[in-house]
């Protein structure tokens, strides 16, 4: 029955390419390859920056003393088509995205973390923005690229209180975020690979991070993108 379903679905509503309206797929292999992929050799391997290797302009000491401790990969870098990709995927429910976003961040993550971690857990949305879209598009998200990497997903975080990032500014970010998170449950032994869609600050990275930390666990990060 799910398959005839899916058929007539199909014929009724094409699935089309996020990005350039072709049928087919979710993001075809066109806009695929045409994405501006971020190579975590050259990157930052504190924070993620493109091309930070050797130095970081980022997360120089000078300039973040206190943040990104942890280490932080980043898929792609922010560009337009990126932009509208994630848009597509969380504020149009083309939740079939999820699985084509796992894969690009899978992609991302160094090889080395993969057998270093035990888990897989995101940043959860707060309860006004999940009611908004009817799901947690982060939780979606863990969800496949944790069965795409062999790793279970775990729910860690309470969904955080913080009023919505986007209209504020760096600092406004950091200190609306501060102690926002909390962890579910102790997490001992845990080696978690923390996701989020977009880097822009990191101030929601940290403080996610942090609460983790308190809880017991070792944390990395990983984003679909950065800003
Ligand atoms: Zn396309
Ligand atoms: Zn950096």
């Amino acid at each position: 029955m799910g398959l005839i379903a899916d058929a007539i679905c199909e014929t009724l509503w094409p699935t089309r390419c996020a990005l350039c309206d072709a049928p087919g797929a979710v993001l075809c292999t066109r806009c695929a390859a045409r994405l501006d992929y971020l190579d975590f050799w050259r990157a930052c391997p504190r924070c993620g920056a493109a091309f930070g290797f050797l130095q970081c302009d980022h997360c120089t000491p000078l300039v973040n003393k206190e943040e990104h401790t942890r280490l932080c990969v980043s898929a792609l870098r922010y560009t337009a088509d990126t932009g509208v990709l994630i848009k597509t995927y969380k504020d149009k429910g083309e939740q079939r995205l999820s699985e084509t976003l796992a894969a690009i961040l899978a992609n991302a993550l160094p090889p080395s973390w993969l057998r270093w971690a035990n888990g897989v857990t995101y940043v959860s949305a707060t309860k006004a923005a999940r009611r908004r879209r009817g799901f947690d598009h982060m939780e979606l998200l863990a969800r496949s690229l944790a069965g795409q990497c062999g790793l279970p997903c775990i729910r860690a975080l309470n969904p955080p209180t913080a009023r919505d990032q986007r209209i504020l500014d760096r600092a406004e970010r950091k200190r609306n975020m501060q102690g926002r998170f909390t962890a579910c449950e102790p997490l001992p032994g845990r080696r978690l690979i923390l996701i989020d869609d977009v880097f822009t600050t990191g101030a929601t990275m940290d403080q996610a991070s942090i609460a983790l930390e308190r809880a017991g666990a070792q944390v990395r990060c990983a984003t679909v993108a950065r800003a």
